[in-house]
């Protein structure tokens, strides 16, 4: 079935150095409608589609895709799970791991550079400050100085984290790139092309990697490992260190996060901490929370964390597998095993969808994460592929809708809190699927498009914007 593919008119208007306003100009609509239809939050009628193959001289079909979500296998394929998991400080990839990479390469780009400066854009703008990205920045471009300005009038963006880096020598401009951070610290920008990620996956719906896997009687890990580098497995082992690290650490700390919130740190509290006649469950389920809290907590005052799928959401993975290390004594290498799993879950959930609280709410963080850390754990207990799917839809299912709403845009409340809820959602998730796995309905590539059309319809207040929701309270 034909499809809008709202990236044409985004990639046609660059390519012919056309603003938003000049094209909305000659179609006699205004840049809003550009704007939406490049986000695709809406689709250009018949009429201008017309209008369009003309502006640009190209047919029809150019703006329509047969790509169709869980249906057909897209030539784009999925990047590394190095562009997923990647080790970095809090507390928001899209805030400060994003930005930091755009910063270093746009420095190595201009040494001669003798003054930097940003502008920020979106929710960026909104909470750059509570999720310290000035800070980042202006560390990453010093010795060089740095202004860092905020402009949250500008909405023709095409994604809602985009920033401006400029370039100056002797008070002239030298060099200026538009760039977007995508989720998970990911970037895109048309003056990085060389640093692009390369598509190292074929394919990217979850139904065409069970084929795959089935026919040649593979699990999941082990199509990760046919399509990564040699090197991977080592990384992995890298990724999982990190995590322990980020966990060991946050037990150990105490006191108030930074932000002016004046949130204590539960962490060592809940690893200390007993009921009276604790049962063997209530046991569980506050070590899980406890290294939630801590990765959270780490991530909080922006401390090293790995994103898994991102910042925000960095303690859901760690916590689940950490508890059944501990527990069942196993080893990295089964850690891996389960880790590579996740990690495709959330590459396809990062392909097909978001994982940019930004774009999609909170469901594309915390969901993801959930989602990945129940594969992870399906993947541990050695469960079919069909239960492994079951378990991952069903824990980003249940995070359908989840807002982005940050208090005093600082990832804290309800951030932290919720890693520890999504990480036993995961564990619930995956012994419902071992029940249930056969009566599902629903395939795990629909509800990962189920989300991103949420995401579309989710108001911008609820985007990591700290403008609705939580947001809107005011602790003094
Ligand atoms: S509410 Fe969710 S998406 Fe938003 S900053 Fe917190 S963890 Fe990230």
């Amino acid at each position: 079935m034909n499809e809008f593919c709202p990236e044409k008119i985004y990639e046609l208007r660059t390519k012919n150095n056309m603003s938003q306003k000049a094209l909305a100009k000659s179609l006699g609509i205004t840049d809003r409608a550009i704007s939406k239809w490049e986000n695709g939050l809406s689709k250009p009628s018949g009429q201008h589609l017309i209008y369009l193959s003309r502006i640009f001289n190209v047919p029809i079909e150019y703006f329509l895709t047969e790509e169709k979500a869980g249906e057909e296998a897209s030539p784009r394929g999925m990047e590394s799970l190095r562009e997923l998991y990647k080790i970095g400080r809090g507390p928001s990839s899209s805030h400060t791991i994003g930005p930091e990479r755009a910063c270093k390469i746009f420095k190595e780009k201009n040494p001669n550079a003798d003054r930097f400066g940003a502008i920020l854009y979106g929710s960026l703008a909104k909470t750059g400050k509570g999720h310290g990205t000035d800070i980042v920045i202006q560390k990453t471009f010093a010795p060089v100085a740095c202004d860092v300005t905020c402009n949250v009038i500008e909405s023709n963006l095409s994604h809602p984290n985009t920033l401006d880096l400029i370039a100056y020598c002797d008070n002239r401009e030298i060099d200026r790139a538009r760039v977007l951070s995508v989720g998970g610290g990911s970037i895109e920008c048309e003056q990085f092309q060389s640093e692009k990620p390369k598509q190292v996956y074929d394919l990217h719906f979850f139904n065409d990697i069970v084929s795959y896997c089935k026919e040649r009687s593979i699990r999941i890990w082990e199509y990760a490992l046919e399509n990564e580098d040699e090197g991977i497995w080592d990384y992995m082992q890298t990724i999982w260190n990190a995590m322990k690290a980020s966990i060991r650490n946050g037990l150990e700390d105490e006191g108030i996060l930074p932000g002016g919130l004046e949130v204590q740190k539960k962490a060592k509290a809940l690893l200390e901490s007993q009921h009276i006649d604790e049962s063997a469950e209530t046991r569980e389920n506050r070590m899980v929370c406890a290294y939630a809290f801590a990765v959270g907590e780490q991530n909080a005052a922006g401390e090293t964390i790995v994103t898994a799928p991102t910042c925000g959401a960095a303690g859901v993975v760690p916590a689940v597998l950490y508890y059944q290390q501990q527990k069942n004594k196993l080893s990295d290498d089964t850690i891996i095993q389960a880790l590579l799993t996740a990690g495709v879950i959330g590459n396809i959930i990062k392909t097909n969808a978001s994982i940019s609280g930004a774009q999609c709410g909170c469901q594309a963080e915390v969901g993801s994460a959930c989602a990945m850390a129940a594969a992870a754990l399906a993947e541990l207990f050695e469960l079919s592929i069909g239960k492994i799917e079951y378990a991952a839809e069903m824990a980003i299912e249940h995070h359908l809708g989840l807002t982005c709403d940050p208090i005093c845009g600082l990832v804290q409340i309800p951030c932290i809190e919720r890693n520890a809820v999504a990480a036993m959602r995961a564990i619930n998730a995956v012994n419902l699927a071992s029940f249930l796995w056969n009566s599902r309905k629903i395939s795990f590539d629909w509800v990962v498009n189920t989300m991103k059309e949420t995401g579309k319809d989710m108001h911008t207040a609820y985007k990591e914007t700290a403008e609705g929701g939580l947001a809107k309270i005011k602790i003094d």
